[in-house]
């Protein structure tokens, strides 16, 4: 009944509008790309995220010899941390490495905003207090995306944004290619949830769409929060109440109109339902009814009630 008087629908990038299977396309170190691999690859070994598994695949190509982290710590939405050989590693996001690391060489950070611009998402490794170097990430576009939003905004759903943990140049740059208006770049599992307050304020009844466990505080927020049932993580599976069992975005706007339609047939039949009985009733004081008659009439409404209900089964 709620998803079918949504007004505003929130997406997660990661996993939800994209396939979620980004590939590592370049790698830049600072001197060794093998020790800039391996000590990225140990620690993503250990994590959930879409993007440790890229980081791992690419590693194993160049022949990863693998190496036990320890203390692995998942910081949702800016990477993670751990002990690999015995001295602190960590990566993401270039903010969280950042303050973590003494040097900072420029030829790195202008080819890091040279890949955002091109869409790319950026991680940084730092080990040892040291940054190792960067990698570049890039993810495709679900085919169904840009239909699928088209076809929700033909549903009267007035405003579809973005949310993403990732940066606001890969973000605009995937936002725009699938046809979404409003991007939140940037933001913390904590921000996600205060956008979707924000939205609720202004729309009142919001969908959230997401996969990964950054995304469970603003799914158990929103008004319907929706996960991937393939790709989603078990707390965003736990957390959301519908379940996209093969990840189609498409399906969103089938449970919509279908949400419409059974409250539609919800009302029809009550009105209906008691409508007959009102008229049973006046004839019956009026006198003009005989005992199988209203057996009759009565069971016969019952059965024209679930006869329009189960119209829901077909489409
Ligand atoms: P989204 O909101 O698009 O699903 P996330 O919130 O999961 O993205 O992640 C935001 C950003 O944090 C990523 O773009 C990446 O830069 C960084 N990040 C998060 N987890 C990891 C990880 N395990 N390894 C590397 N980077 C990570
Ligand atoms: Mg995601």
């Amino acid at each position: 009944e709620a998803i079918g008087q949504v007004k505003a629908i929130a997406f997660d990038k990661t996993g939800t509008l994209t396939m979620g299977k980004p590939q590592v396309v370049q790698v830049m170190a600072v001197e060794n790309t093998a020790k800039l691999l391996q000590v990225a690859a140990a620690l993503e070994s250990m994590s959930e995220h879409p993007i440790g598994a890229a980081i791992v695949r690419a590693a194993q190509k160049q022949g990863w010899e693998s190496v036990a982290a320890v203390n692995v710590l998942a910081k949702p939405g800016r990477g993670i941390s751990g002990e690999v050989e015995g001295k602190i590693a960590v990566v993401g996001k270039a903010a969280f490495i950042q303050a973590q690391a003494d040097n900072c060489p420029e030829s790195i950070v202008k080819q890091s905003q040279k890949w955002e611009q091109e869409g790319k998402t950026v991680v940084w490794v730092a080990y040892d207090n040291d940054i190792l170097g960067i990698i570049a990430v890039a993810d495709t576009v679900r085919s169904t995306a840009a239909r699928s939003i088209v076809h929700l905004k033909r549903l009267g759903i007035e405003q579809i944004v973005m949310l993403t943990g990732d940066n606001q140049c890969t973000a605009e740059s995937i936002a725009a290619e699938i046809g979404i208006d409003g991007v939140y770049a940037e933001l913390l599992p904590e921000a996600k949830l205060e956008v979707i307050r924000q939205l609720q304020r202004q729309y009142q009844s919001v969908a959230m769409v997401g996969d990964g466990i950054n995304d469970a505080p603003a799914l158990a927020q929103a008004s319907v929060g929706i996960a991937m049932g393939t790709i989603g993580s078990d707390v965003a599976l736990e957390t959301a109440d519908v379940v996209l069992m093969t990840d189609r975005l498409e399906k969103l706007e089938y449970a919509i109109r279908l949400s419409r339609r059974s409250g539609r047939i919800v009302k029809q039949n009550i009105v209906f339902a008691l409508s007959f009985i009102v008229i049973l009733l006046i004839a019956n004081f009026t006198g003009n009814m005989t005992l199988p008659l209203g057996v009759l009439g009565h069971e016969g409404s019952t059965v024209l009630v679930i006869l329009n209900g189960l119209r829901l089964l077909k489409d």
